[in-house]
């Protein structure tokens, strides 16, 4: 399929595709808008089942990195890298220098982070072809593992959804489903259970099933059923597109709020979750955590207690935008958008003057 006639395509400023044979490195790295500096979003490695899927994996989570700086008040435009592959397989030292290469020959244009498929070890070896690298553990303004911050970041849209919805922003007693226990769904899981919420836990791993069972008593449900599964909170911490128009009757809780990238199928599954009396904090809002943490890497300092601060105020953010939401009688994801272009709009009138 064509890019630029692609239904992702949302006036992409540059779609790069990399290849070098010898190391099998197939890679694509979109970048969405550089308004507000350079684009910035993390490299994921997957098995894609085909290069559409990968193409718009790419475009999509490009543009949502661009809303998410913006809302995260990151002086970062958005983009973001995708290489096809099975992390597991085909990930060498090679295909992530190589991937390092064509990174730096986008000067600074891009840069990026580690993401699904993708570990901080990862990240360092790609630091040896280009200093366009964030959230590594030896710069030196290093910022680390950004998982624990985009957990901590959900866990405080969390308590914010919680009072939003029920008055109350404390998860005790409360019924969290999380899907998917990796960096960030392990470490929401952890946190959630310190404050005393009850957890129903999905993940295709069933190690992790096993730890969640032992460290926070977790129920394990069936991952294609936890949606259904009756909860307060819904958080999808894997995939994106797990909340679909087939699945929006089924649902089993009354907020969604997850870190999974793209977690609405279609834009229109926004109306939809809106009609039903669903409160859904808006993916890229809610899980700018990580990106918070790593965005003071990019500028050359990091200061953890000023990254504390603004990854608590994550929470700040969308209980205004659940207000205006309600204000305008829109979906919350609608709202997500004007506010995010508000900013880009107010940024582009100052660049120009
Ligand atoms: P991860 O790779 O560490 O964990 C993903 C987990 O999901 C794994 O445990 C995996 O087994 C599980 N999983 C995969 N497919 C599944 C399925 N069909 N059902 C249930 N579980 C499944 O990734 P992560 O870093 O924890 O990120 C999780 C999500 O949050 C991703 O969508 C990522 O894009 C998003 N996100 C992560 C960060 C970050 O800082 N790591 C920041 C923003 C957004």
């Amino acid at each position: 399929m064509s890019v630029f006639a692609h239904t992702d395509f949302s006036s992409h400023q540059q779609v790069v595709f990399c290849h070098d044979p010898a190391s099998g490195l197939k890679a694509i790295i979109a970048i969405h808008d550089r308004t507000l500096g350079p684009a910035c979003g993390g490299c994921r490695m997957w098995a894609y089942a085909s290069e559409d899927e990968a193409i718009a994996d790419a475009l999509r989570l490009s543009q949502g990195m661009t809303y998410k700086n913006a809302l995260a008040g990151n002086p970062l435009g958005g983009g973001k890298a995708v290489i096809w592959g099975d992390p597991a397989q085909d990930k060498t030292s090679a295909l992530l220098r190589a991937f390092g290469k064509a990174v730096n020959r986008l000067g600074g244009r891009y840069i990026t982070a580690e993401d699904v498929g993708m570990r901080v070890a990862d990240m360092e070896i790609v630091r040896s072809q280009t200093r366009h690298v964030i959230g590594l553990n030896s710069s030196p303004a290093a910022s680390g593992n950004p998982a624990p911050w985009t957990a901590r970041g959900v866990a405080a849209g969390i308590r914010a959804a919680l009072d939003y919805r029920f008055g109350s922003a404390n998860p005790q007693g409360r019924t969290i489903a999380i899907q998917g226990l990796g960096q960030v769904g392990m470490a929401l899981a952890a946190e959630l259970h310190r404050q005393g919420a009850r957890l129903v836990v999905a993940d295709i791993d069933p190690r992790r099933l096993t730890q969640a069972q032992e460290q926070f008593a977790a129920q394990v449900v069936d991952s294609t059923e936890i949606h259904r599964h009756p909860a307060d909170v819904f958080a999808p911490c894997a995939l994106g597109g797990v909340v679909t128009a087939e699945r929006t009757p089924h649902l089993g809780a009354a907020i969604i709020a997850g870190s999974a990238n793209n977690q609405l199928a279609t834009p229109e599954v926004a109306a939809l979750l809106h009609q039903r009396g669903i409160l859904y904090a808006p993916d890229y809002v809610i899980n700018a955590g990580g990106v918070i943490n790593a965005a003071g890497e990019a500028r050359g300092q990091y200061d953890p207690s000023s990254v504390m601060r603004r990854v608590d105020a994550i929470g700040e953010t969308l209980t205004r935008l659940f207000r205006r939401a309600d204000h305008e009688h829109q979906p919350t994801d609608v709202i997500a958008r004007a506010m995010a272009e508000d900013i880009l709009t107010r940024a582009r009138l100052e660049n120009a003057a």
